[in-house]
């Protein structure tokens, strides 16, 4: 804050200056009217007081006072202070001086200190105890990154900023989530609304790395057009409604991110026991990456060395899944039938196993329990392929007239065997309610063991409990979507495959230029593995190198590993 550059000599006048200005504004102003009328009345008393001991002083005992004796007086007894100097020798006297006695304990000793209490020292103890919310960084605030609406996405994105050690600032229009946020969470927050400039300008908007727009559509859009406005600083924009995404890109934003439908293609990619292009996740130059569940497949039961994928298919298993698990298989693992493999190759290697699972469109059957707008992203990516599907909904999805939903509440049994959970081979529980995700997984698992269950989790910190619950595969909106908004941050292009493990590519360092994958000792040295060589030009890819392959320059690494592998190889090797 500015105030923090000041000299500190100057500072403190200032806080004094505006600690006194607090008593001149709003009902501090009111209180001091009523203190001002107050003291006249005082001073009115004291007057009276004053004339009446004068009156009977001369009249009772024949002395005469001053005016300013009389006050003089008056003020001692009203004050209780009573010198004794002048008394009264009368029974009218006494009884009058104990009257004005009285009426200083009421007016002077009891009135007066309640009302500067109750109106003036406890509303400013208030007023300086009460939160106010940070507004704005530091001006000399760079590359941070600014996110406006915070959900369990953004929060999962603040737990890697953090990691990373990059620099945040959460905005919000909110009073209490500002308060909540800065004192419970120790969050780096601050308080106004992203969609005004001032605001914007006071978190240093043109220096950022980036500005995360996630809140609804429409206020995204005001979001956008305001800092484009500002300054070109790159922005990221969370969108709901996918045919929103086009207004977003036009309102200024960089990149947008059709979440929902993502997490939709992510349910249904791994819902299905379809043909292997049914399952791509995502994309790395030419290389697919595909998730594929063993059941269904000649493979369920063998070895990798004895199914003999990559001979027969020419794809790479990278990975295996199993109840959430994450491993990298060796030769001798065996591919149990409700695992899932992770499967890296071109579109011709997965057209090749394809051929040799075969499509198994007919017997198929997906039950979606929930129609929002991830289960209508996952129903829209079935009927594409097309797999048969039933979509169950408590209500009518207003914003699909595609698909049709038997409606009924999934929690019930009747519902869920109406919609044949007994029949279906595939499971997709995405409802906004983490709590009925739970329960409908072990619900259905109970109704149906071998069906492949796939959930939806909300929240990160109930990944476990769906597992738990019979589970095969869960998908976490919030783990998910920070991964892309981290991706993009960084500027690179990687797969995340889990917590921990992606697929990403690196240029060959020139120091490794003419060696080979063997005498590079790239694994040795980094931790992760070479899964494929992209020859320069993006026209060919090997598979699975092998050991004696040479590395020549322009060509890129196909790598998995960890964040940390990754970070250590584009710091450490150059
Ligand atoms: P999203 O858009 O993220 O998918 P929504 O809130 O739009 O989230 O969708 C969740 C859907 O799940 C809603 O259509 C809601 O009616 C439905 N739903 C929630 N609980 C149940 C339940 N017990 N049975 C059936 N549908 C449910
Ligand atoms: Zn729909």
């Amino acid at each position: 804050m500015p105030g923090q550059h000041l000299p500190r000599g100057e500072h403190r006048v200032k806080t004094i200056a505006g600690e006194l200005a607090y008593f001149v504004r709003g009902r501090a102003r009111q209180n001091l009217k009523v203190l001002v009328l107050y003291c006249v009345f005082l001073l009115a008393v004291i007057l009276l007081n004053a004339l009446t001991f004068r009156f009977l002083m001369l009249h009772l005992e024949g002395r005469e006072f001053t005016l300013i004796a009389s006050v003089y007086w008056t003020i001692t007894v009203m004050t209780t202070l009573g010198f004794g100097d002048i008394t009264f020798h009368t029974d009218p006297g006494y009884l009058f001086a104990s009257f004005v006695t009285l009426s200083g304990v009421v007016f002077l000793l009891i009135l007066l200190p309640f009302g500067m209490v109750s109106l003036f020292l406890a509303p400013w103890i208030e007023n300086r105890l009460r939160y106010r919310p940070t507004k704005g960084v530091a001006p000399a605030t760079r590359g941070h990154v600014v996110i406006c609406g915070l959900d369990p996405v953004t929060r999962a994105l603040v737990s890697k900023l953090k990691a990373r050690n990059i620099p945040f600032v959460v905005v919000t229009d909110k009073y209490e989530e500002a308060l909540r946020l800065e004192e419970e969470d120790g969050m780096r927050v601050s308080y106004g609304n992203p969609a005004d400039a001032e605001v914007l300008l006071k978190l240093q908007v043109g220096g950022a790395r980036a500005v995360i727009a996630n809140l609804n559509d429409t206020d995204n859009t005001n979001i956008i057009l305001t800092v484009r406005s500002l300054c070109r600083t790159p922005l990221i924009a969370l969108v709901d409604e996918p045919e929103h995404a086009e207004f977003l890109r036009l309102a200024g934003a960089d990149q947008v991110i059709p979440l929902k439908k993502l997490l939709g293609h992510y349910l249904a990619t791994r819902a299905t026991t379809q043909g292997a292009l049914a399952h791509v996740l995502d994309s790395i130059g030419k290389l697919l990456v595909a998730e594929l569940p063993v059941h269904g497949t000649p493979f369920s039961g063998q070895s990798l060395a004895a199914a003999g994928i990559r001979e027969r298919t020419g794809l790479a298993v990278v990975g295996m899944w199993e109840r959430g698990a994450f491993t990298i298989p060796g030769p001798e693992t065996i591919l149990a039938d409700r695992a899932v493999i992770v499967v890296v190759g071109t579109r011709e290697h997965l057209e090749e196993l394809e051929r040799l699972t075969g499509e198994k469109t007919e017997e198929d059957l997906v039950l979606i329990l929930g129609h929002g707008r991830i289960g209508c992203s996952a129903a829209t990516f079935l009927d594409r392929r097309p797999v048969p599907f039933i979509l169950v909904d408590r209500a009518v999805n207003p914003l699909c007239s595609e698909h049709v939903a038997v409606i009924g509440d999934a929690t019930a049994r009747s519902v869920l065997q109406g919609a044949s959970i007994g029949e279906a081979k595939g499971l997709i529980v995405t409802t906004n309610d983490d709590g009925a995700n739970i329960f409908l997984t072990l619900a259905s698992r109970h109704l149906n063991p071998h069906i492949r269950i796939v959930s939806r989790a909300n929240r990160e910190e109930n990944v476990d409990q769906l597992y738990a619950a019979g589970a095969d595969f869960v998908v976490s909106n919030a783990s998910v979507g920070a991964n892309i908004l981290m991706n993009i941050l960084e500027h690179k292009e990687s797969v995340f495959l889990t917590e921990g493990m992606q697929v990403f590519r690196f240029p060959v360092p020139p120091s490794m230029h003419g060696t080979t994958l063997r005498t590079s000792r790239l694994r040795s040295r980094t931790g992760s593995t070479v899964i494929a060589l992209e020859q320069p030009g993006e026209k060919e890819m090997t598979i699975l190198p092998s050991p004696d392959d040479l590395l020549v320059k322009g060509m890129s690494l196909i790598m998995i590993g960890s964040p940390e592998q990754e970070a250590f190889c584009r710091r450490e090797l150059h």
